[in-house]
């Protein structure tokens, strides 16, 4: 297990779901998505109708799942989930619609996955709330349209701009979710570690949170460690010192970047001068898939002011090279211009 990992889901399921939030109030975190969801929700309750479908977007682990089962949960109707890549045929999304019942939650993770047939019938089923089932093959097929029940639609992607025009026009409110600043997490770490029954000394949440990378799912789970940590090496005592003895051995540096987080950095710094670099050639120097590279240690790098995406390649910035303690060299500084 890569502790680090914000794709990875948790072997310990159990402890994953037990610590999610189970309404906007108690989410934490993410101000403007929470409150313009809850507007969504609130203004959906006061009309009894179904709520707009909602797209939610962002890099893995900050909580698109979680925000999921609180919209079903604020509205009170059951959730059904499933994932882009699971429905292969357009069929497989027409046994889920016409199996929904009526203000359902219907949940899609990785939309920008799924096959185009079905990627047509979801058009259809979010506008009118009706499926076009086509029967026989050739010249004497025909479509029998179904009704549906109104339900809601609430599709996750890493990049909102990985969806075609058509289905993100669609979706009646987007959620950008983004990297959560340290105070968030703090909170995030504390009502994990109040549930787990672990007693955190002094500011040792802080030490925590300022190293997850913005992302609560690696909070959790390196409070997880840490705890692993205290009980093995260190007589049961989560401190601040403890804590980054932990993170250091797993690899995480005080600003949260991760091993990947660091391979691309360097390999931008000392492989390619700094670059620009296509994204292409810089995932094959690191050993990895160019959509990993793009979705997960981009944004944190982009965030941190360690990388830029320009138009003709990736480039480090000063700070970049600065945090890999590199001086960077006349060569690499930018000329954009
Ligand atoms: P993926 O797309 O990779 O599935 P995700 O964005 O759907 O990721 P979640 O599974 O919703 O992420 O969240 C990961 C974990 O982080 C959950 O266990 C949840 O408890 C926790 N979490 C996420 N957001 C919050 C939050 N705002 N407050 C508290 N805990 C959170």
């Amino acid at each position: 297990e890569d502790p680090m990992d914000p794709h990875q889901h948790d072997d310990d399921t159990v402890a994953e779901s037990a610590l999610r939030p189970g309404s906007l109030a108690e989410f934490a975190g993410q101000p403007r998505v929470s409150d313009q969801l809850g507007l969504v929700l609130d203004a959906a309750r006061h009309r009894g109708s179904v709520p707009d479908h909602v797209l939610l977007s962002g890099p893995p682990g900050l909580g698109k799942t979680t925000l999921a089962m609180i919209i079903a949960a604020e509205l009170g109707v059951p959730i059904r989930i499933s994932s882009g890549p699971a429905i292969q045929h357009a069929g497989d999304l027409a046994a889920i619609l016409s199996g929904l019942t009526e203000g359902e939650v219907f949940f899609l993770d990785e939309i920008h996955r799924m096959s185009r047939p079905a990627e047509e019938m979801l058009y259809l089923a979010m506008e009118d709330f009706r499926v076009d089932v086509v029967v026989g093959k050739g010249p004497g097929a025909t479509a029998i349209p179904l009704d549906i029940p109104p339900f809601t639609l609430v599709g996750a992607t890493t990049r909102a701009g990985l969806l075609p025009g058509p289905l993100r026009d669609r979706f009646g409110f987007t959620g950008q979710l983004d990297f959560y600043e340290t105070d968030s997490l703090r909170a995030i770490v504390r009502r994990s570690a109040r549930l787990l029954g672990i007693t955190l000394v002094a500011d040792t949440d802080e030490v925590i949170a300022s190293r997850s990378r913005g992302t609560p799912r690696i909070a959790n789970r390196l409070l997880r460690r840490v705890r692993d940590y205290a009980q093995v090496r260190a007589d049961g005592l989560l401190t601040p010192a403890v804590a980054a003895a932990a993170l250091e051995l797993y690899e995480v540096d005080e600003l949260g970047l991760d091993r990947l987080d660091r391979s691309v950095l360097s390999a931008l710094c000392e492989r390619f001068n700094g670059g620009p670099v296509g994204l292409s050639t810089l995932a094959m120097a690191v050993g990895e898939e160019r959509e990993t590279v793009e979705e997960v240690a981009e944004p944190f790098l982009v965030r941190q002011g360690f990388l830029m995406r320009t138009p003709r390649g990736r480039v480090a910035t000063a700070r970049g090279w600065a945090h890999l303690g590199l001086t960077m060299p006349a060569s690499a500084e930018p000329d954009l211009f």
